[in-house]
């Protein structure tokens, strides 16, 4: 099988939380919905290299590893 990834961050999808990587990638996604961030539906996310170091900082705040 072929391992998904997570359009927010690029890590390996968990089923449970399909097609992210967690429920905080999830809320990232829908934020960013909301956000008016997309505003093309059925588009490729933005992957995190095409968002900027203030974008990054506030989607992901500090890791929480
Ligand atoms: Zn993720």
């Amino acid at each position: 099988m072929i391992q998904a990834r997570c359009p927010i961050c690029d890590a390996a999808v968990v089923a449970e939380h399909k097609p992210f990587c967690s429920k905080r990638c999830k809320t990232i996604d829908l934020g960013s919905w909301l956000d008016g961030a997309y505003t093309i539906p059925a588009v490729e996310p933005p992957s995190p290299e095409e968002l900027s170091p203030e974008e990054l900082e506030v989607l992901f705040g500090k890791a929480e590893a």
